[in-house]
C-alpha cells in the first residue's frame, strides 16, 4: 500500500463528537499530527446537542472541593449497576474507564478547559453500594467567537443558543414556584446579561464542551475535514494502517501511521439496523441524524466484533408533530409532581421519577417490543409551575394539539375521551395515585424513594416531592413514546479501547470510542453523563496508548 497514500497523518479520527475530540486532543498534545473526519456539513455529532453532563467518579474536581469519593467506591458502585453484560462492561475495562478520569480531567484543564461541577446532582442509583452525590461535571459556558466561523458549522447552533448549564436545569424546571428555582433563574439571567455585555456570544451544555475542546484541537494543529465520512479501513496484514473518505464524490486514501480512533457515534438514525438488532420500528431518537452506523460497518468489514447492539440510551420522549423534527426527551417534566404516565389502558405501570434508561426498559417489556401509545397526564399545576421543554415553543404546541399529541379538557373523564381510554379505569388510577399522594408513599411504584427521584422534584410538595395529586382540571394529555439519546451498541473493545474481533485477538491500528463502541455501562445508567464521561476518556486511553506503543 505504500505510495499509493494522498495524505498521512500519525492518527485518525472518524467523528467530531466529544470522544472524537478527546481523542484528537489527547494524540495531539504528544506531539502526533492528527485529522479528524467527519461524514457530515456539520461537526460535534449528539455530544453538541446534548446535555453536556460527564459522569466521572472519582474525579479532581471532588477532591479539590473536599468531596469524597475513591476507586474502591466508584468500582463497587460499577459492580452494582452495570455488573456483567459481556466483555464490553469487564473488570478491566471498568478499572479503566475509573484510572482514565484524572488523566483526561487534568489534560483538558491543562490545556485550558474550564469544568465545573454538578455538585447536587445524584448518581442514578445513589442508595446501591459505591454511590454518591456530585460526581458529574460539565464544561462552563464557553465563548463560541474564539472558534471564529466553525461556529457556524457546529450542530450545537441546535440547542439553546445562552450560557446555560446542565446544573442549572434542576432548578430552572421548577423557575417560577420555587425559591431556589427563583433564585437561580436570576443567576441565569445574571449570566446572560453579563456576557451579552462582555460582547461574547456564549453557549453552555454540549456546545460548550465540543467547542471549548475544538478550540484547543484547532490550536494543537489538529485538521478537520466536513463531509468526509470514513468509507473503508485500509488493511495490511491484518493491521489497520489508513482510511478511505470521500468528498463531492472523490474518493481519498489517509495512511494514519500511529492508528485510527473511530468516533462515529451510534445507528441511531439506521432504520434498518434498529429493526434488525433491536426490533423495533420508529424508535423516536434525538441523537445526531448523522449517526447511521457507517463507522460500526467499516470495522465489522475488517472483522471486528459488536456487541449490546440490542440496546440504547432509552428514555420516554414526546413525538414531534413534524415528520422531520426530532423527538422532545423527557428528563424533568415527567418526574414533578401532578403528573403520572398511563399505558393506552390507563394504568400506570413504572416510577415516572426513574432515570430515563429505567423507563425505557419498563415501557419496552410493558410493550413486549411494540411501541405503544403511553400518555403522560397532568393537571394545571404542572402545567403552570413546571418548565415543560415540548410546551416551549407556542406553534410547536399547537402543531402538538392538531396532531393529537397532546390533548386538554376540563376534566378528567373527557380527557379519557379525547385520548381513547376507559374513563372508568383512568379516573380509578389517579384516584389511587391521589391516595399515594396524600400518604407520601407510592406502594406501586416506590416514586419519590430515592434521592435521584426527588432531585426532579418539587420540595415545597409534601410529604413527598415527587406525588402531587392530580385533581385541578384543566388536565392535559400529551403522547410518551419509547425514545433515546442514541444507541449504545457498537465496537467490542478492550481496556486500551482496541477494537477486538470475535475471538478476542486485537484489531491492531484501530481503536473506537463513545456510541461507536459497545458501552462499558452495559444494560444502565449509573450517573448523569454516562455516555459523555467514557465517551471522553476511552478517547483519552485511544490516544494514550498509540502515543505509548
Ligand atoms: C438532547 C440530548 C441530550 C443529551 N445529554 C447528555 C448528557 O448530558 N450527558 C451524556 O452523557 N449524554 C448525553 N446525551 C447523549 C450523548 O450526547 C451521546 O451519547 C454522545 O454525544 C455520543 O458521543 P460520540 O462522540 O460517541 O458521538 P457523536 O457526538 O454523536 O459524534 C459522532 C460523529 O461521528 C460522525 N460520523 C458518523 N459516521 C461517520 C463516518 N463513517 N465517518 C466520519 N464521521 C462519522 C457523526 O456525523 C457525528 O458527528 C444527550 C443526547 C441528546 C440527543
Amino acid at each position: 500500500m505504500s505510495g499509493q497514500w494522498d495524505e498521512t497523518y500519525d492518527v485518525v479520527v472518524g467523528g467530531t463528537g466529544v470522544a472524537a475530540l478527546a481523542a484528537a486532543v489527547t494524540a495531539a498534545d504528544a506531539g502526533m499530527t492528527v485529522i479528524m473526519l467527519e461524514s457530515t456539513d456539520r461537526w460535534g455529532g449528539s455530544s453538541a446537542m446534548s446535555g453536556g453532563g460527564l459522569w466521572l467518579p472519582n474525579n479532581p474536581l471532588m477532591a479539590r472541593d473536599g468531596v469524597s469519593d475513591s476507586r474502591d467506591e466508584a468500582l463497587t458502585y460499577l459492580e452494582a449497576t452495570v455488573g456483567d453484560a459481556g466483555r464490553a462492561t469487564s473488570r478491566a475495562r471498568k478499572e479503566a474507564f475509573v484510572d482514565g478520569v484524572a488523566g483526561f480531567v487534568n489534560l483538558a484543564e491543562r490545556l485550558g478547559v474550564r469544568f465545573a461541577r454538578a455538585a447536587d446532582y445524584p448518581d442514578y442509583y445513589p442508595e446501591l453500594p459505591g454511590g454518591k452525590i456530585g460526581r458529574a461535571i460539565e464544561v462552563e459556558p464557553f465563548d463560541v467567537h474564539t472558534i471564529g466561523e466553525w461556529w457556524a458549522t457546529s450542530r450545537g447552533q441546535d440547542g439553546l443558543p445562552a450560557p446555560v448549564k446542565t446544573d442549572d436545569f434542576w432548578l430552572l424546571s421548577r423557575a417560577w414556584s420555587t425559591p431556589g428555582g427563583m433564585a437561580r433563574g436570576a443567576k441565569v439571567v445574571a449570566r446572560v446579561l453579563g456576557t451579552l455585555l462582555r460582547r461574547q456570544k456564549a453557549v453552555g451544555m454540549g456546545a460548550a464542551i465540543t467547542s471549548s475542546l475544538l478550540q484547543v484541537a484547532l490550536r494543537l494543529g489538529v485538521e478537520v475535514r466536513l463531509s468526509s465520512p470514513i468509507i473503508e479501513l485500509v488493511t495490511e496484514e491484518g493491521r489497520v494502517t489508513g482510511v478511505r473518505t470521500s468528498r463531492g464524490g472523490t474518493t481519498r486514501t489517509i495512511a494514519a501511521a500511529r492508528g485510527v480512533v473511530l468516533c462515529g457515534g451510534g445507528f441511531d438514525h439506521n432504520v434498518e439496523w434498529r429493526e434488525r438488532y433491536q426490533g423495533v420500528t420508529g424508535a423516536a431518537s434525538s441523537g445526531s441524524t448523522g449517526n447511521v452506523g457507517s463507522a460500526i460497518e467499516v470495522a465489522m468489514k475488517v472483522g471486528a466484533a459488536v456487541d449490546l447492539m440490542e440496546d440504547a440510551w432509552w428514555g420516554g420522549s414526546v413525538p414531534s408533530p413534524t415528520p422531520d423534527g426530532s423527538a422532545m426527551f423527557l428528563v424533568s417534566e415527567r418526574s414533578m409532581p401532578h403528573s403520572i404516565i398511563v399505558d393506552g389502558g390507563g394504568n400506570r405501570f413504572a416510577n415516572e421519577s426513574e432515570s430515563y434508561v429505567d423507563l425505557g426498559h419498563h415501557m419496552f417489556q410493558h410493550f413486549n417490543l411494540v411501541p405503544g401509545t403511553c400518555w403522560m397526564i397532568t393537571d394545571v399545576r404542572h402545567t403552570h409551575r413546571y418548565l415543560r421543554s415540548y410546551a416551549m415553543d407556542p406553534r410547536s404546541v399547537k402543531a402538538m394539539e392538531s396532531a393529537g399529541i397532546m390533548v386538554k379538557a376540563p376534566t378528567l373523564a373527557a380527557l379519557a375521551g379525547r385520548i381513547r381510554v376507559d374513563a372508568g379505569v383512568l379516573t380509578a388510577t389517579v384516584d389511587r395515585f391521589n391516595g399515594f399522594c396524600r400518604a407520601g408513599i407510592d406502594h406501586d411504584s416506590a416514586r419519590g424513594n430515592s434521592a435521584y427521584d426527588r432531585y426532579y422534584g418539587d420540595p415545597l410538595v409534601r410529604p413527598n416531592p415527587n406525588l402531587g395529586t392530580i385533581e385541578k382540571g384543566p388536565f392535559a394529555a400529551v403522547q410518551v413514546v419509547p425514545g433515546d439519546l442514541g444507541t449504545k451498541g457498537g465496537l467490542l473493545s478492550d481496556e486500551y479501547a482496541r477494537v477486538l474481533r470475535d475471538d478476542g485477538s486485537v484489531i491492531e491500528g484501530l481503536y473506537v470510542s463513545g456510541n461507536n463502541s459497545a458501552s462499558v455501562m452495559g444494560h444502565t445508567y449509573p450517573g448523569p453523563g454516562s455516555t459523555l464521561g467514557p465517551a471522553a476518556v476511552f478517547g483519552y486511553i485511544a490516544a494514550r496508548h498509540i502515543a505509548t506503543s
